[in-house]
């Protein structure tokens, strides 16, 4: 395959903004995605492959020069011998930010791209140094969000530099002054004399907790804390076919890292709400309806409690006891797939309750049970007979 100019496979023009490159790749990614090309992923890759190569090149203004200056041949330095690869892709982070609120990441690595493009399976935490905390949140949903998908906003409590006094702690146009305890070094020596020798031990200064800081006036907002506490809400997408207790993935979004890293990863459980009718098996989905025995006997139409609502079901005429029926596709969606699994209804049959003598009789006669021996017993009742 004749490689293609990488304006071309993004579909920029050359002096596109960085911001362009960026909105292009992402538009086009979503467009790979695996879920809309199921019929060929090793295509998809290909292609998802090219693109990233594409903005690997023109999102990095350095090595965007020296393709404008030089083509493919000021490029080639930058990846193996064989042409680029995926370790060759160092903007993996900026794939996450820009997936990263959505499955299409989870995705990613569940279609089996082979070279595996971020180097480590969902789940596992990573160890880049100074990276954030993670997070590990649930979130409760419907039944039938297994069905439609949702997008639920969640909250993540989460600690920020206070904004009134810039993470000081002091009241704001107060100063922070040394701890006199420990004259600023946050630490107290304790030297004892045993006999000839001499322990010194080194504690945290217990006035100002090790930070070499006494605040006469606390900053209000955050009591002298220098961090306010705040809920950051998020919208995650839970795509149809989750299973309850699924765990998703969204990289960096946890914690912020203090230390110039990356933040840490989110991990959002879906818990599905159990539906008292409907019990789950796969894809399949089972249920138990009751219809009246005129139903049973003459057939009818009878409204059935689905996932997400209510479906009509069509009872043939001398529907026996316990049949079961199954409603197409009105079960579960597979992750990733279009098709649902069934909806399978078992009918129990009610018999009229309780039947007046007038159905007594025209039952008995209809199937040719024997009149009773005495019409006393039926006054008097089954077990009341005497003698
Ligand atoms: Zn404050
Ligand atoms: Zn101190």
């Amino acid at each position: 395959m004749a490689k293609r100019d990488y304006y071309d496979v993004l579909g920029v023009p050359r002096n596109a903004s960085s911001d362009e490159v960026k909105s292009a790749y992402r538009k086009l990614a979503r467009q790979y995605h695996p879920d809309v090309n199921k019929e060929n992923p090793k295509a998809a890759e290909e292609k998802f492959k090219e693109l990233s190569e594409a903005y690997e090149v023109l999102v990095d203004p350095e090595k965007r020069t020296r393709y404008d200056q030089m083509g493919f041949g000021g490029v080639t330095q930058d990846f193996g011998p064989s042409g680029f690869t995926w370790q060759n892709f160092t903007h993996a982070g900026d794939l996450e930010d820009l997936l990263g609120a959505n499955d299409f990441f989870q995705q990613l690595f569940q279609a089996g791209f082979s070279e595996g493009i971020f180097g480590r399976p969902t789940g596992r935490r990573s160890t880049v140094p100074g990276r954030g905390s993670d997070v590990e949140i649930s979130v409760r949903l419907p039944m039938s969000a297994a069905v439609t998908g949702a997008e639920p906003t969640i909250e993540i409590p989460t600690t920020q530099r206070c904004p009134d006094c810039k993470g000081t702690g002091a009241r704001a146009g107060t100063s922070v002054e040394k701890c006199p305890e420990c004259d600023g070094r946050g630490q107290i020596r304790r030297t004892q004399s045993r006999g000839f020798s001499q322990l010194i031990s080194i504690l945290e200064c217990p006035m100002c907790h090790g930070t070499g800081q006494r605040i006469r006036d606390p900053c209000p907002t955050c009591e002298g804390a220098g961090t306010v506490r705040k809920v950051r809400k998020l919208q995650v997408t839970v795509p149809p076919g989750i299973e309850n207790g699924a765990v998703l993935r969204l990289a960096r979004m946890g914690i912020p890292s203090d230390h110039g890293g990356p933040a840490g990863d989110l991990f959002v459980q879906v818990l599905l709400e159990p539906m008292p009718r409907i019990h789950r098996e796969g894809q399949d989905a089972f249920t138990e309806l009751h219809i009246p025995l005129a139903t049973a006997l003459f057939g009818g139409q009878v409204k059935v409690g689905t996932i997400t609502g209510q479906a009509l079901l069509t009872i043939p005429s001398g529907t026996q006891p316990e049949t079961r029926f199954r409603l197409r596709a009105e079960g579960f969606p597979r992750l990733r797939a279009v098709e649902r699994g069934d909806l399978i209804v078992t009918v129990h049959v009610d018999l009229p309750d309780p039947l007046n003598d007038r159905q007594t009789e025209l039952l008995r006669e209809a199937l040719g049970a024997s009149p009773p021996r005495e019409p006393a017993a039926r006054r008097g009742g089954l077990f009341n007979r005497r003698g």
